[in-house]
């Protein structure tokens, strides 16, 4: 096997959520391009059908399965909906989140809880649900947040807490899953990448955090998938447990 083969993922069964907007969709198209079949899942369906073309045309199999994370029956049903497809899951990407941005003497004890909902238990409920069925050499990959080790200007309470409850969650599974289950489970961090959750910030927030990006502007969401396609591939059999930034520096600086 030589080492570009490593990171291949032919053969392999891909499940992201979050995968009707943003980074999710970047994620599925990266995942079939280097040979995953991915299984997508989210509220708007009609979004997640265009994201399946695009995993089709990179010739892989997808199916579109509609998902609120926050329904733990949602989330076996977007497990269940894969097996029956595909037969089989190898990768978990846990990438849908919500993001709010709430003075703390403001936020409603629902909006606390919706965001934990979905960025925390949301994962939990999708890891429970793979690790089930998962086989020796699954991966599973939480998408956290720079935030989740640090603020960045902005009253991000309950999204902070959520991301860096990811990290704990991610300790936990692969303490309980790699050397029993030979499922590794990894969180990437990501700095700043313009999306649908971005342009929710207020205007001009983005550029004054620029100068905390030590490679000086906000990422590509290939160079993220880059990561994620690294972590769920054996290209990263040795690599359990940990939290990877990828964020320009942004943590460094
Ligand atoms: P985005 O474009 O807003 O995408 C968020 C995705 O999450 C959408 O596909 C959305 O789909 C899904 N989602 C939200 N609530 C859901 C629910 N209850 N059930 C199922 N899916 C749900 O934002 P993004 O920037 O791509 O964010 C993706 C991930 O990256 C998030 O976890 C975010 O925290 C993380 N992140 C992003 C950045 C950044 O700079 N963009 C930085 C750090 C971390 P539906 O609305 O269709 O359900």
């Amino acid at each position: 096997m030589t080492i570009l083969d490593r990171f291949r993922l032919d053969g392999k069964v891909a499940i992201v959520t979050g995968a009707s907007s943003g980074l999710g969709v970047a994620l599925a198209e990266h995942l079939a391009a280097a040979g995953a079949d991915v299984a997508l899942g989210a509220r708007r369906v009609d979004r997640l059908a265009d994201t399946a073309r695009l995993v089709e045309s990179e010739g892989r199999r997808s199916i579109a399965v509609a998902t609120d994370v926050s329904s733990p029956q949602d989330c076996q049903g977007l497990v269940d909906a894969t097996m029956a497809a595909f037969g089989r899951v190898d990768v978990l990407v846990n990438n849908a989140g919500v993001g709010t941005a709430r003075p703390a003497t403001r936020e409603t004890p629902e909006e606390f809880r919706q965001v934990v909902d979905v960025n925390l238990n949301g994962a939990y409920w999708m890891a429970q649900a793979c690790g089930r069925v998962m086989r020796p050499g699954s991966s599973i990959i939480n998408i956290g947040s720079v935030l989740g080790f640090t603020t960045a200007g902005l009253p991000q309470a309950a999204y902070s807490a959520t991301k860096a409850g990811l990290v704990g969650l991610t300790r936990d599974l692969a303490q309980q899953w790699t050397g029993r289950k030979g499922i590794r489970v990894n969180l990437v961090a990501p700095g700043f990448f313009v999306t649908e959750m971005t342009e929710q910030y207020p205007e001009g927030y983005l550029e004054s955090q620029m100068g905390r990006v030590l490679v000086g502007r906000a990422g590509d969401p290939a160079e993220l998938a880059a990561a994620v396609v690294f972590l769920a591939s054996d290209a990263s059999s040795y690599v359990t447990g940990v939290s990877i930034p990828v964020d320009g520096g942004l943590l460094t600086s």
